[in-house]
């Protein structure tokens, strides 16, 4: 190799390991790059996940401090409308109870939403009575939509099969809601519901259709109905109440079961809903599982003792009363180290578990129940309970409980998930009724128990805030503002049962609780003055320390 070819060796050699070096460098750039992006991938899922979690974590708290209070409101006018009222008495309390349903509907939306996001909605599939079902919703809505003044007429095409395979519930839900809509938006004319086939290449669809002769809906907004909260103007909005979650529900439950859902309208002229939902047959002799339900009378019932674990006085009361007017035998339980006592020495037929109870909790109460080497050990278990996130109702479940009832309930769905229950259980016992219990209303909400409320609530307090035991550990003074919170905002101290909700959120985060404290603190100050009693015994506020 001569010099001049050595000269140019070297410089490719120089070339290239310059090259070689800058994309190393490159390289490491780049990775460094890839890892950067990498942590922050991870950081914003990781905040996204804590979000998640919060947001499931404020939904199970509201909801659980709303069903509370709404169990009262619903179960009390529930009960009250069995007594003697006279018209005007009446009027006022058919308001409660339809703002107590509007209010248990709101919450109930907002969960169901809150459940499809998070993937939690199962579809079950069972053998349904098609036309069972479209006259049941039919008569929910019928004497209102005839009250309206409006027609209601029902199509069915002739060629419809008796029996479908689907999820009735969630078929129901969305067919309700497109006719409430209808009912809603609709003054004068009619609403007419039509069932029918539609043809699709794989397989036939069930076509439900709702019109109206209503207001209508412009092109514009016709895009964003099936959005959550969408209404079509706030003026219509608050004219006609709702949430705008009612669609967006009916679409993401429709599309869950393999249907569409969709909608033609023209202002001041009406509107037309459809959903479809795929057909599938049932196989041959396979009849509808789900049998109507009705309540049970008192003198036809089956002899059963129920054992009804909760620890608040009007929550147990209010249950007892029901079930004890119904036919039962029913013994009660203000905590569950109570409740396993009693199943130990004495036999029922059936567990009412609250879950949030001083003591010992339903769960543990349950899991204690599962573990003993009796008979007891198998007794049927029902949560009662405002808990009701799909997370806590697993929980339920795997901790060996049978069912839940959620609060608030119905009399028939108590009476309902009872009896499930008790036609699966063995053990049988004559009944004893309990005088104290089939009193009624009169007796619950006369006025010494109102004043007995109060001094109960007034001794909570007391209690809560004496100097003695400011300075109990967190969870004890979570407890203790849990406890006050049915029980103050039944007796209409809204203020102060916010403050313990507040309280007992800043005790289980350890966040802010001097502060919860002193508002708590205050608005106990405020219900005592209110109901004219000696504060001397609260302890002064600031000296908190927990
Ligand atoms: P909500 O009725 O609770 O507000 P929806 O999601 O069911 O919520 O409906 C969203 C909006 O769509 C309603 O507020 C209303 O503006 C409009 N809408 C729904 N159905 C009808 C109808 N049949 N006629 C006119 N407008 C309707």
């Amino acid at each position: 190799m001569d010099p001049t070819q050595a000269e140019e060796v070297a410089i490719v050699c120089l070339a290239f390991g310059f090259t070689a070096i800058v994309y190393a460098l490159r390289m490491r750039r780049m990775a460094r790059d890839v890892k950067q992006a990498q942590k922050t991938t991870e950081k914003a899922l990781r905040r996204a996940e804590q979000a998640n979690r919060a947001k499931s974590e404020f939904l199970a708290t509201m909801s659980h401090e709303v069903r509370t209070p709404l169990n009262g409101i619903i179960g009390y006018s529930e009960l009250m409308s069995d007594t003697d009222l006279d018209v005007v008495q009446r009027r006022y309390l058919e308001r409660v109870q339809f703002a107590g349903s509007a209010l248990l509907s709101t919450v109930n939306d907002i969960l169901d939403l809150s459940k499809i996001e998070a993937g939690q909605v199962q579809i079950r599939p069972q053998p349904f009575s098609l036309v069972t079902m479209i006259n049941n919703v039919t008569s929910i809505v019928s004497d209102q939509i005839e009250r309206k003044g409006l027609n209601l007429e029902l199509d069915l095409a002739n060629d419809l099969p008796d029996m479908l395979l689907g999820d009735e519930n969630r078929i129901r839900q969305v067919l309700l809601n497109l006719m409430n809509n209808a009912f809603k938006f609709t003054k004068q004319g009619r609403i007419r519901v039509l069932v029918d086939w539609v043809d699709h290449p794989s397989s036939p669809f069930i076509r439900f259709t709702v019109e109206d002769t209503g207001i209508g809906i412009s092109e514009t907004s016709k895009e964003r109905l099936f959005d959550q909260f969408y209404q079509v103007d706030d003026t219509k909005a608050s004219r006609f109440s709702g949430t705008g979650l009612g669609l967006t529900i009916s679409k993401r439950l429709t599309e869950a079961m393999g249907g569409e859902i969709g909608c033609s309208s023209q202002v001041n002229k009406g509107s037309t809903f459809w959903f479809t939902i795929p057909y599938q047959a049932t196989r041959v002799g396979e009849s509808s599982r789900v049998a109507e339900f009705k309540p049970r009378r008192a003198e036809a019932c089956q002899p059963g003792r129920i054992l009804l674990v909760e620890d608040l006085e009007y929550n147990r009361e209010l249950a007892n009363t029901i079930l004890t007017e119904a036919g039962y035998a029913v013994e009660t339980a203000r905590d569950g180290a109570e409740a396993v006592k009693m199943v130990t020495s004495r036999r029922y037929d059936l567990v009412l578990m609250d879950i949030h109870m001083p003591v010992m909790d339903g769960l543990a109460a349950t899991a204690e129940i599962r573990a003993l080497d009796l008979a007891a050990s198998t007794i049927p278990i029902l949560a009662m309970t405002a808990n009701v996130l799909p997370h806590q109702i697993k929980m339920f479940g795997e901790i060996g409980m049978n069912g839940y009832v959620a609060k608030p309930f119905r009399k028939g769905e108590l009476f309902e998930k009872v009896e499930a229950c008790m036609s699966r259980a063995q053990t049988r016992f004559p009944v004893t009724v309990d005088d104290g219990g089939t009193q009624g209303l009169a007796y619950l909400l006369g006025p010494r128990k109102v004043a007995a409320a109060h001094a109960d609530l007034r001794k909570q307090i007391v209690e809560m805030f004496s100097p003695g035991t400011v300075g109990s550990a967190r969870q004890d003074l979570a407890n203790r503002a849990h406890n006050l919170i049915s029980l103050s905002s039944m007796l209409g101290f809204a203020d102060l049962a916010e403050a313990c909700v507040a309280l007992e959120e800043a005790c289980l985060d350890g966040i802010g609780v001097e502060r919860a404290f002193e508002r708590a603190a205050t608005a106990a100050t405020e219900m005592m003055n209110r109901s004219s009693v000696d504060t001397d015994k609260i302890a002064s506020r600031g000296s908190v320390s927990v």
